[in-house]
């Protein structure tokens, strides 16, 4: 059967009629890599399906949150029982708390957590509590790390804001822009030099301990222990944005695998188990100011949604039970990596492969990649034939250069075995141009 996406192809087509661009997040929208996104249908396991019946082998697991796979029985079942208690009652839940536990029991800098429904929110609202803890305005971030789509952080943003070339959006008010300072990642001269100049004025420095929205981009040895230290040096809080790294790269996430202790951590993603939560949390002092046990106000109609609650309590249980789980995940990534890389060299490339965990990226650029402005200096025209040769062959790549990819748990041999083929293919057609 040849591939087509004909019926894909007229959804956009009515799609954009509504929605602008036909999406609801840029990312989804490949935009970058061109053509027509496939409409999904469903998914399971480790497959997504879309409406012209293709099947596809999934590494994007909705951007990270899917790491058992697509609809797992267990999570489905726990969601099951949610629901027939009903949808959202906005007032505590004995789920809230317990999803808190076990949080709090997997990072251990977290003392304190407060959900809400985004990375996004999550951000925003770490960056306010860190500005009112400090008595301070001023933050830095790192060019190419995706905080979410706040005026703050939307300044030399990664992810879908570098795909579409608007790192920097419209709309943004300058006097909030000039409060962000950008260095780039791994550069610790650069931070020191930011800091030098206006340590007193930073409340807070928030990072992608290890980068997956300009690509995959891994820190250098020694670079965090550098960053927590001149932050404590100026007495301004680490802020550790996990919301992808969180239970992705360890269950502990990043600072677990790098034993740095941030002052204040984001989680997203994973935690929701497929539905919409994500929270920020960390010393109980500096948590203790958030309303209403303090004056910083932040609030949520359906945060801590127990349908949310749940899936994510499903998930993190199946996580931390599942004997050997990450180190299943992580073999199996290992060995995709691998076998793609090997598929690259016979047909002469020398690209670059990052894994972090369950976590994986593949620069079509023959230097070393190690921040920002050498993520950007990959072949993007390359990526985008590789990818949509992928995509014909059945596997569903992130539409992006600047992304990074998720493996899960129901992935089987097969399906890596499946992928590595499928490389050799989509290597032939880059290898033509
Ligand atoms: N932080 C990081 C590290 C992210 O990767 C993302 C989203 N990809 C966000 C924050 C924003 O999360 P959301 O899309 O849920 O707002």
């Amino acid at each position: 059967m040849t591939f087509t996406l004909k019926k894909s192809t007229a959804a956009f087509a009515e799609a954009k009629r509504y929605i602008p661009g036909g999406v609801n997040s840029p990312v989804r929208s490949f935009r970058g890599v061109g053509g027509t996104p496939p409409f999904i249908a469903k998914a399971a396991g480790s497959r997504i399906y879309d409406i012209d019946g293709n099947a596809y082998i999934d590494y994007v697991g909705s951007w990270g949150p899917m790491i058992l796979g697509h609809a797992h029985p267990e999570v489905l079942g726990e969601l099951k029982e949610a629901l027939e208690r009903g949808t959202s009652y906005g007032a505590p839940t004995l789920l809230e708390t317990e999803l808190a536990r076990l949080i709090i029991e997997a990072v251990p800098s977290v003392e304190l957590i407060r959900f809400v429904n985004s990375g996004t929110e999550a951000t925003m609202s770490a960056l306010r509590l860190a500005r009112a803890y400090t008595k301070r305005n001023k933050i830095v971030k790192f060019a190419g790390c995706y905080h979410g789509h706040h005026d703050s952080l939307l300044v030399k943003a990664g992810s879908g804001a570098t795909t579409l070339g608007v790192p920097d959006s419209p709309g943004v008010p300058s006097t909030i822009a000039g409060n962000t300072l950008t260095v780039e990642y791994n550069d610790d001269e650069e931070l020191a030099a930011v800091f030098e100049q206006h340590g007193e004025d930073i409340a807070a420095v928030i990072i992608e301990p290890v980068p997956g929205n300009m690509g995959l981009v891994l820190p250098r040895p020694g670079y965090l222990e550098k960053v927590r230290a001149i932050t404590e040096q100026y007495g301004a809080l680490l802020i550790f944005d996990e919301v992808m790294s969180g239970f992705r790269v360890a269950y502990g996430g990043a600072q677990e695998v790098y034993k740095i202790t941030p002052d204040l951590t984001c989680l997203g993603k994973v935690i929701g188990g497929g539905l919409p939560a994500a929270a920020y949390g960390g010393r109980q002092e500096i948590m203790e100011m958030i309303a209403p046990a303090g004056p910083v106000y932040q609030a949520g109609t359906l945060s801590g949604n127990p349908l949310a609650m749940a899936a994510g309590l499903a998930t993190l249980r199946l996580l931390s039970q599942t004997e050997d789980f990450y180190e299943k995940v992580i073999t199996m990534t290992a060995a995709l990596c691998a076998g793609i890389q090997a598929q690259a060299l016979a047909y002469g490339f020398n690209f670059q492969f990052h894994q972090a965990g369950t976590m994986f990226g593949l620069f079509f650029s023959d230097k070393t990649v190690y921040d920002y402005n050498s993520a950007k200096q990959s072949d993007v025209a390359a990526f985008n034939i590789f990818f949509h040769a992928m995509l014909a062959e059945g596997v569903y790549l992130a539409p992006s250069q600047f992304e990074a990819a998720f493996m899960s748990g129901a992935h089987t041999h097969a399906d890596i075995g499946a992928t590595i083929a499928a490389s050799g293919n989509a290597f032939a057609k880059v290898a033509e141009y």
